[in-house]
């Protein structure tokens, strides 16, 4: 695989961003601490990734994204278009081939003074590129992760849709405080019902026997994980998304996740379980290979323009 860990040139060594209508560097790129987007978490994003140059599955991205802008009724004055665009200048700017690509749409200040009216706040764009980043490290994943079962329930569905991209992680941040504090690496979080959900920043599979198995609840419809269950097709495999006891877990060969910063990730411990030979399984180095075969793909594919391009 090419050297994700690469950085850009100049003024936007650091990255680029889009912020309050203007390119700046990420150094610059700040909101008011009044924003409801901090102070309420009212925001809703998305990440796509550049590798080698190309966005992978960039419409897919901006379709999770407009979707998720309509649910919680933000509407920022960029259209699609122009937030594609924005897109393709930040990641240009900042000179990158890999990249970590953000867009979110904040709630922002009211602009009648002392509003507690969401109807009554400017909400507005924001969007970076900043070099490739795993959600979990790259030597992490050549071992396998080992991820704690969080004690800490995932938040309802009915509460906090987890199918529109959001910053509210208190509960999946609770799970990697536990993790850390045991020793492992992340956490995998059940709901109150008892069913597998997912982890901060990523979504789950188990495999047994020629069986993938996503959970069907509690969880983004990632685009990684939306990839693998359409490559599992052409590897003879049966991917599916459905309801994951802990009892299935418990009995399952293999287990790994997946999220657009990082792709296929292994894992080789699950609580107090060593899976296979403590070492990433088969059937997940098979997705892994095809997921990453898969970039080469034109369908997917969706070339950076060049700088001059995107002006
Ligand atoms: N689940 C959560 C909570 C996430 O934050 C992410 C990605 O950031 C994912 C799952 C994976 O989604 P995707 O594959 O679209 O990156």
């Amino acid at each position: 695989m090419t050297d994700q860990n690469e950085t850009g040139t100049g003024r936007f060594a650091g990255g680029a961003a889009w912020v309050r209508g203007r390119f700046v560097p990420m150094d610059e790129a700040v909101l008011p601490v009044t924003d409801w987007g901090f102070t309420r978490s009212d925001v809703v994003y998305d990440v796509v990734h550049v590798h080698d140059g190309a966005f992978f599955r960039l419409q897919d991205h901006l379709d999770r994204f407009e979707r998720a802008m309509a649910r919680r009724r933000l509407k920022p004055a960029e259209d699609r278009a122009a937030i594609e665009a924005i897109l393709h200048r930040c990641v240009a700017l900042a000179g990158l081939s890999h990249a970590y690509v953000a867009m979110a749409c904040s709630r922002g200040r009211p602009r009648v003074a002392g509003s507690r009216r969401p109807e009554d706040c400017d909400n507005h764009l924001i969007a970076y590129a900043i070099p490739w980043i795993d959600v979990i490290p790259k030597d992490v994943q050549a071992r396998g992760a080992h991820l704690w079962i969080a004690g800490t329930p995932r938040v309802p569905d009915a509460s906090v849709d987890p199918t529109v991209k959001n910053y509210q992680w208190n509960d999946l941040t609770s799970g990697l405080l536990e993790a850390h504090d045991e020793g492992y690496d992340t956490a995998i979080l059940f709901d109150r019902d008892g069913f597998l959900t997912e982890g901060p920043g990523f979504n789950v599979f188990i495999v047994s026997g020629d069986r993938v198995l996503t959970p069907d609840r509690g969880a983004l419809q990632g685009i990684t994980r939306k990839t693998v269950l359409e490559l599992c097709d052409g590897l003879g495999l049966e991917g599916r998304v459905a309801p994951i006891t802990r009892e299935m877990l418990d009995e399952a060969d293999e287990v790994f996740t997946t999220t657009t910063a990082g792709g296929v990730m292994p894992v080789s411990r699950v609580g107090g379980r060593i899976l296979g030979n403590d070492r990433p399984g088969p059937v997940t180095m098979r997705l892994y290979d095809a997921y990453w075969a898969a970039h080469a793909d034109p369908r997917y594919a969706t070339p950076v323009l060049p700088l001059e391009a995107t002006a």
